[in-house]
């Protein structure tokens, strides 16, 4: 296996825009220095959100910046039973729970909470008679992780950050999970969730280092946990800042203007993005 792997692992739900290339170049770039290899992964467990077209799209882009990946990239609508395994895995030690709730109602119990006093969700399984008739009735639910039952299971966990955090934070860090409370990591509709499947992908794909932007610095304590209770690596982390536009604030899906693809036909080069972008 090669010392140094990194990935970009866009989700085909929109067009690349300044953002997703500031990202896509760090990670190329890094590989490249340290004589590594550099993965694409299509992040497509949404299938209601995801389009081929998008897909193609994240390709051509990304070889217009001048990027080479290696082959195969790795689909994760095409893994969905090896993600299925982890979660009976997850199941039979006791660490997820079944949850019924609608993405709205959890929202509701959230802001219905006295002030400040929830801001993630914290939930239980339901009494064996009421799920066992839920199940019988064929109500949809996500597998929750309990956070209670995962933190027994795992104690304290760190992880090494070489970029930096959004408050600067860098080095080893304690990971604190809690941030995210009881994730879901298989939802109702797709039967895997983000968490989890990137966990179990970076392990699978033997990436070694993540780099990845500040957005997903608390994702970080979140998926460490997976790692300790999956039994799997943990690679090094270095979180990016996240560039921003001429208002400030930072490029989003909206921004249509920004896309790869309106850059391109505007006749903007990789080389100019490239410099204006800092490297
Ligand atoms: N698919 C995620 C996104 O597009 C990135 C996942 C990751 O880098 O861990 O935001």
């Amino acid at each position: 296996m090669t010392a140094f792997t990194t990935r970009f692992a866009p989700s085909p739900t929109g067009l690349l825009h300044r953002g997703h290339a500031f990202s896509a170049l760090t990670a190329h770039d890094a590989a490249r220095a340290a004589n590594g290899a550099f993965l694409l992964r299509i992040e497509d467990i949404d299938a209601t959100r995801c389009r081929p077209a998008f897909e193609a799209a994240i390709f051509k882009d990304l070889a217009w910046l001048g990027l080479t990946w290696e082959q195969p990239v790795r689909r994760q609508s095409e893994h969905l039973a090896e993600y299925q395994a982890a979660i009976e895995t997850l199941a039979a030690r006791g660490l997820l729970y079944r949850c019924f709730r609608t993405r709205r109602q959890i929202a509701e119990a959230i802001a219905s909470a006295p002030h400040g006093a929830m801001e993630t969700w914290r939930g239980a399984p339901l009494p064996a008679d009421e799920e066992a008739r839920r199940l019988a009735a064929g109500e949809a639910f996500a597998w929750r992780l309990s956070l209670e039952a995962a933190l027994a299971q795992a104690g304290p966990l760190t992880f090494v950050e070489e970029g930096s955090g959004p408050n600067g934070e860098r080095g080893a860090i304690t990971a604190r999970p809690e941030l995210g409370g009881d994730v879901v990591l298989a939802r109702r509709d797709v039967g895997v969730a983000y968490h989890l499947a990137v966990t179990l992908d970076d392990a699978l794909q033997g990436v070694t280092h993540v780099i990845r932007g500040q957005d997903l610095f608390e994702a970080t304590h979140v998926q460490r946990l997976l790692q300790a209770l999956l039994g799997l690596p943990t690679p090094v982390y270095r979180h990016h800042r996240l560039l921003t536009g001429p208002d400030g604030k930072r490029y989003a899906k909206r921004d249509h203007a920004q896309t790869l693809a309106d850059l391109r036909a505007a006749e903007v080069t990789p080389q100019q993005l490239r410099a204006e972008m800092g490297f």
